[in-house]
């Protein structure tokens, strides 16, 4: 895996899906076959395939700081081009650090992840009631899982993380859609 860390021009960009999208990394460990957003990589300047490289945008934080306090109040789906819990979001942290930024705010924000990290941050979460966590369940079988979504957590995990999620009375939905 190359990881980069990388200084972005802005973090809160207007979505299509949601009114806001954050995206704090550039690249998704978990190299679904069929992820969408692997067109990005074509401005990254990697070479690596899909799922091989990841850009950490280090100053995601700061700049929300900033952007939030320009932008009238809407929405932010997390993330749309990554997973915002794949596994290098537990050393840097930048998902949780931009997260304390928008709740502090009281912005409504949508979470979609495969992962189970999401887990390390349910005290942050259940500080809000306008946050809603979606995970993605494509399949119930284990075998076609690990063909298209070979570095994401297993189906069992998911519903694990899900019941976890559901205890600490957050919002949550699943995905079946072959998305993020
Ligand atoms: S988890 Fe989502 S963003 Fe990451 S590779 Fe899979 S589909 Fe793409």
């Amino acid at each position: 895996m190359i990881v980069r860390e990388i200084y972005a021009k802005s973090i809160l960009s207007e979505s299509k899906v949601s009114d806001y999208t954050v995206n704090p990394y550039i690249g998704c460990e978990h190299g679904c076959t069929y992820c969408y957003a692997r067109f990005i990589k074509r401005f990254t300047g990697h070479s690596e395939p899909w799922g091989e490289f990841i850009d950490v945008k280090i100053n995601a934080p700061t700049l929300l700081q900033r952007e939030i306090s320009k932008k009238k109040m809407g929405e932010v789906w997390m993330s749309g081009l990554c997973d915002p819990y794949q596994p290098i979001e537990d050393k840097y942290k930048l998902t949780r650090s931009c997260l304390e930024i928008l709740l502090k705010r009281k912005w409504p924000v949508s979470i979609q992840t495969k992962s189970t990290l999401i887990t390390r941050d349910i005290s942050l979460l259940q500080q809000s009631r306008n946050i809603e966590v979606i995970i993605t369940i494509t399949t119930g079988d284990e075998e076609i899982r690990r063909i298209f979504e070979p570095k994401a957590p297993p189906i069992e995990d998911r519903i694990r993380t899900l019941e976890k999620l559901h205890q600490a009375g957050i919002k949550t939905c699943v995905m079946q859609l072959i998305t993020c």
